[in-house]
């Protein structure tokens, strides 16, 4: 299903805003290699790890057949520099790239941005493509060249179920590409799609709000810290306002009234102790409900006041908190797409889904969010190279 691309194409590269994504395909025989292709399928396989960021996901590699093999690796966009330099100090020796240079293809919003400093520190030629065009190529691609392991759905006891998206039977459905933002694309056919609908509240909010809170720095402790906390000690649940045994509207006393709005609704700010005529005046007239107000410790599961009146939880609580918040508003937006298209399958991509360093949490809690809110009547299907797609659709479209 998958060549390399037309002009002996072997590189594919997705620059987007937080992370880049690179594919390597290795055509497997000696004499489908040229001089660049082998020096660059030798280095990144002789290393898992590249500069400060660089990283091969070799548990993602994938064998085509033949001896041909994608690799697949990624780093930090805002490390591009060092990315040029160590592909400048590869190819500039090798035979049929001196001189020549040679042209990646490659998408993403840095296909554009870096087109100028490809050229000058490395003498690349960047071809750009269409974001989403390359992300639904590589996306269909990898679901033919891979149909028993690539997509899977999750059962209640979180458990991988295997879906072989491979046929024609697998349209239409709905990709929620989870990045730095989201985009949620309806695919009705390989060479039918749109992006229906999309929110900027994605993968680099989540990485923005906690290091803005917390002070952490990885998206990988991050996300272990998720995995550890209670997002009720920071969230403001329908249980708070109502009482803990009552459900309104069909919501459950677990259900989330307003994230992160448990400061608030706790209400021990500054010089409230000292002066009880605040919380009177907050309840109007009714002073004896204010009395018992005052009395009433407030509803905290297990975050408290500093004296200086601000709200403190713990860091994990923060990250689950967080993690809750972006991964609803996903949800929302692609269960909303998924009923007005009438379409059954949500397709979950992205780098923000990676499963290696989650442990799954995003995944579950989408998993329960698409079922129930969809009233059963739409699925949520994760895929195994969540990030990668557009890097190897820029790679396919390279024989356009
Ligand atoms: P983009 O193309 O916009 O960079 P990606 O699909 O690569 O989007 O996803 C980027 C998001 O993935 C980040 O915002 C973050 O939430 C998450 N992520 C996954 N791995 C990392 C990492 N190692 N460092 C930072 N963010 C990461």
């Amino acid at each position: 299903v998958i060549q390399a691309g037309a002009r002996g194409a072997f590189l594919g590269l997705d620059i987007g805003g937080t992370l880049s994504k690179l594919i390597v395909i290795d055509p497997g025989t000696a004499d489908a290699r040229s001089p660049a292709c082998k020096r660059v399928v030798d280095f990144v396989t002789a290393h898992q790890r590249f500069g400060l960021t660089g990283k091969r996901d070799e548990h993602l590699a994938l064998e085509l057949g033949d001896g041909a093999v994608i690799h697949l690796l990624r780093f930090h966009t805002r490390r591009m520099p060092g990315a040029l330099a160590l592909a400048r100090s590869q190819l500039e020796t090798c035979e049929g790239v001196k001189g020549a240079g040679l042209t990646v293809d490659c998408t993403g919003g840095g296909s554009r941005k870096f087109a100028g400093a490809f050229a000058r520190e490395a003498s690349l030629t960047l071809r750009a493509h269409d974001e989403l065009e390359c992300l639904v190529g590589g996306l269909i691609a990898l679901l033919r060249a891979s149909p028993d392991d690539e997509a899977f759905a999750l059962g209640s006891g979180g458990e991988r179920m295997g879906r072989d998206l491979s046929g024609s039977s697998a349209f239409p459905f709905i990709v929620a590409n989870v990045g730095s933002g989201v985009s949620i694309v309806l695919v009705e056919s390989p060479d039918r799609w749109r992006r229906v609908s999309g929110t900027p509240i994605g993968g680099g909010t989540f990485f923005g709000l906690v290091n803005l809170i917390t002070g952490l720095t990885s998206f990988s402790e991050m996300l272990s810290a998720a995995a550890k906390g209670d997002h009720t000690a920071v969230n403001l649940t329908v249980g708070d306002i109502y009482g803990d045994s009552e459900g309104v509207y069909g919501l459950r006393p677990d259900h989330i009234a307003a994230n992160f709005g448990k400061p608030l609704a706790a209400r021990r700010m500054p010089g409230d102790r000292a002066e009880p005529a605040t919380s009177r005046r907050e309840c109007g007239s009714d002073g004896a409900a204010a009395e018992a107000d005052s009395a009433t410790p407030p509803r905290v599961r297990s975050g408290s006041f500093h004296s200086d009146g601000r709200f403190h939880a713990r860091t994990e609580d923060v990250c689950r908190a967080a993690l809750v918040m972006v991964t609803d508003q996903v949800a929302q937006a692609a269960v909303m797409s998924a009923k007005h298209h009438g379409v059954r399958r949500v397709l979950f991509a992205g780098s923000f889904l990676r499963h290696g360093s989650s442990g799954g949490v995003p995944q579950e809690r989408l998993s329960w969010a698409i079922d129930a809110w969809s009233g059963g009547e739409a699925e949520a299907i994760f895929l195994k190279r969540e990030g990668y797609y557009g890097a190897l659709g820029a790679l396919l479209a390279s024989g356009d």
